[in-house]
């Protein structure tokens, strides 16, 4: 046998790679990162200061100094011996991007130097014609801009011997349109700091500054490189399009929390190592629920350099597989049949006086703080649950969310017995007026009892979208090779709407000679009324909540283009100029980039559909056929009677109704591709691609191809199998 796939097994070696990781992690932890503390030493007082000022701040850089900070860099960067620097950025592929330069230069007289100029730290300009950009640049030049985000640290990125000098930047075209990920999520901070410590004056005149923080757990699977590459779904679209569900699966449920198996282990290290250098905070390793599942999560950072970690890790684990001769799947759902994989972000915000705004407090009057932002988070999801929704549209995710093992597409919300009760208890006094006297609920002990109470309930609370967990609120619902810029981006834009809506009901009624109490008493009293239909402490997955969420008015939008609609009603456009995140321009570029991606993807998992039913699945199962026919012709020439034959005629009728099916609808499928490539409008072709094309033939194509996995001879089978993929390390 000489298949990509029996050659792949018989390579397989359960051999972890040796990995070097004895050194503490707080001895190699931001190696190669251009920290503050090491700016210190490599920058004069004057640039230091000015440095530090836009870190802190989120000013920007002080052209004067450009060229002194730059030389630190430099200096810095090659006593680490790094001859090259890049802009990084996150444009809308959603992946990471770069393009490097030498500081090597040809002065006038032609003598060679190593430089690094303020100008070239601060601003680039990448041919960014091949990055997507919806229309927005078609009608200018195809120019773009890369500009220094100061807020997220320069790093040195180590790929093999080679190393390159990182700068994040944020990414615009000539006219200002933002062209990434992280440009808007900047803008959406900005807006939610504003909103936050306007809010935080009731409480605390000392406030001056909230971030948001995000602590991301990133899930993924594992398998083996070698038999990987004998599948061109898992090579091309990053999921299996076909595969059988193995005997096995995750029905024991042995691997949660199992011993990491020694190949794995090892992968998990040698990564985890190249993270600490880049300062990502990697704190907890361990396996999932399905099979050659396992998850990371590091400790929670101010969102930006987060999402930058995010993806830096994302990037890191990608390559370091490589090494270990493994394949790192960060799709939603590589495998049908088991559990797929998310990205859930923990998020709440903090403010510069040392606060958690969502932990809850130690008196009354923190106590107060805490509610108005709790009921605040509320109120915002709830009346954006659309942008929520839209948020976290993916063609991968479409297959996750609703799937029984995830979130649902409903956005809800989980809060927690306690929390509910006194939420109930604050309702409860619609009617009556809050005074003076009035502050059993401002007293309530919240502090003591919420953590208990949320660790007994975590496993419970799984199937929340959006849960309560304690002290942050936990978006489950974001799909595991999502950048996070973008969900980060949407919770803290409506956050920062719904405080400053709140804090002009609240001034309103101060206005009107209400005590300050009393006035946020009673307007958090009305968001809780108004948010109530959100809140949802049963069990997310079942058929009896979708009937209920449907009979309390909420959204089920199963699929992503008719999800991604919610960003570009009147209401999200209103939403996103008036807190200065999208123009209409911008919004509705980024709807259609959206809408290209999930076309790109369907039509890419299509092809590979059609291809490997036609070369792989097809010729095999004929191959299967002719020996069947064979064997029947050659009992009933020798003369035997037919019964003893019966069961490979029914076998090889069997095997025929497959094929057939398999060819015909292969067939359909192609030109159901072809009318949808046809429609002009990019919303409705996404929608073609989605209902005639993967809804009418993805499912019914593949029932048909895993069930000749079952019959066709195992020796002929061209691609590794679940078994083979899930379990063999
Ligand atoms: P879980 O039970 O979900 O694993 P953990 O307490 O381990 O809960 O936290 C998961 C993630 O939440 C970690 O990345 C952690 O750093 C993060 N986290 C904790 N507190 C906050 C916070 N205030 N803001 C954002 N993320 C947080
Ligand atoms: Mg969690």
């Amino acid at each position: 046998m000489n298949s990509l796939r029996f050659n792949a097994i018989s390579k397989l070696s359960n051999i972890g790679v040796k990995v070097d990781a004895t050194k503490k992690i707080t001895a190699v932890f931001n190696e190669n990162v251009f920290t503050l503390q090491i700016a210190r030493q490599y920058l004069s007082d004057e640039a230091y200061k000015s440095l530090n000022a836009s870190v802190k701040s989120g000013k920007k850089i002080d052209r004067s100094m450009g060229n002194q900070i730059a030389n630190g860099l430099r200096a810095w960067a090659e006593s680490k011996g790094v001859s090259h620097f890049t802009h990084w950025f996150q444009p809308l592929t959603g992946l990471s991007a770069e393009k490097h330069d030498s500081f090597f230069t040809l002065k006038g007289d032609g003598t060679p130097i190593e430089e690094f100029e303020g100008g070239a730290l601060i601003q680039q300009e990448p041919d960014a014609s091949s990055f997507p950009n919806g229309g927005l640049r078609a009608t200018f030049e195809a120019r773009g801009y890369t500009a220094w985000d100061p807020s997220s640290p320069a790093f040195i990125m180590e790929i093999g011997e080679g190393k390159t000098l990182c700068i994040p930047t944020i990414f615009i075209s000539y006219t200002g349109e933002s062209l990434d990920t992280k440009t808007p999520l900047i803008k959406a901070l900005v807006a939610l700091d504003k909103a936050a410590v306007d809010v935080c004056q009731y409480f605390d005149k000392n406030v001056s500054k909230v971030t948001s923080t995000l602590g991301w757990e990133q899930e993924y699977f594992v398998v083996d490189a070698g038999l990987a590459t004998a599948r061109q779904d898992l090579t091309l679209t990053g999921r299996t399009v076909y595969g059988h569900a193995p005997a096995k699966g995750q029905q024991l449920e042995d691997h949660y929390f199992g011993a990491i198996p020694e190949r794995v282990y090892a992968f998990m290290r040698d990564f985890e190592q190249e993270s600490y250098k880049l300062g990502i905070p990697l704190r907890t390793r361990h396996n999932e629920v399905a099979p050659a599942q396992f998850e990371c999560a590091p400790i929670f950072e101010e969102a930006n350099l987060a999402v930058d970690h995010n993806t830096l890790l994302m990037d890191v684990m990608t390559r370091v597989a490589k090494r270990h001769n493994l394949v790192v799947l960060l799709h939603e759902k590589p495998f049908a049949g088991i559990n797929g994989s998310g990205k859930h972000n923990n998020w709440s915000m903090s403010t510069d006086t040392g606060v958690n705004l969502l932990g809850p407090g130690k008196t009354p009057k923190t106590n107060l703080m805490f509610l108005t932002f709790f009921v605040n988070t509320i109120k915002a999801v709830h009346e954006y649950a659309d942008l929520m929704r839209a948020t976290i549209a993916s063609a991968g995710n479409d297959h996750r969310l609703g799937a029984n093992e995830a979130p649902p597409a409903i956005i809800s919300i989980f809060i927690g017995k306690y929390l509910t009760d006194v939420l109930e208890e604050v309702e409860k006094r619609v009617g009556d007026k809050f005074d003076e006297q009035d502050e059993a609920i401002l007293k309530l002990d919240i502090h003591k009892s919420i953590p208990e109470l949320m660790l007994d309930n975590t496993d419970r609370n799984r199937t929340s979208p959006f849960a309560f967990t304690g002290n942050k609120f936990e978006f489950r619902a974001v799909g595991s090779s999502a950048n996070c810029a973008t969900p980060m981006m949407t919770l803290n834009t409506i956050m920062a709407q719904t405080l400053q809506d709140f804090k002009a009901e609240v001034d309103g009624l101060i206005e009107k000679g209400e005590k300050k109490e009393v006035a946020i008493m009673e307007v958090i009293k009305k968001y809780i009324v108004a948010s109530k239909a959100s809140l949802f402490e049963g069990d997310g997955y079942s058929e009896a909540w979708e009937k209920e969420a449907e009979k309390r008015g909420l959204a089920n939008v199963k699929t992503t283009p008719l999800a991604l609609d919610a960003f570009v009603t009147e209401r999200a456009k209103k939403l996103f100029e008036a807190n200065n995140i999208f123009t209409h321009a911008e919004l509705e570029a980024r709807h259609e980039i959206m809408l290209e991606d999930y076309v790109k993807k369907v039509q890419i998992e299509a092809r590979v559909m059609g291809d490997l039913a036609s070369t792989s699945i097809l010729p095999a199962a004929i191959k299967y056929q002719n020996t069947l026919i064979t064997n029947i012709v050659g009992l009933k020439e020798a003369g035997l009677p037919e019964k003893t034959y019966a069961n490979q005629k029914q076998i090889l009728e069997k095997l025929s109704e497959h094929i057939n099916i398999i060819s015909d609808e292969v067939e359909k499928m192609i030109e159901a591709r072809k009318v949808a490539n046809e429609i002009a409008d990019v919303r409705k072709r996404a929608i073609a691609y989605c209902d005639e094309v993967k809804g009418k033939y993805f499912d019914s194509i593949r029932y048909n191809v895993d069930k000749l996995e079952l019959m066709v001879d195992d020796n002929y089978w061209p691609l590794p199998k679940y078994r083979e993929l899930l379990f063999l390390r």
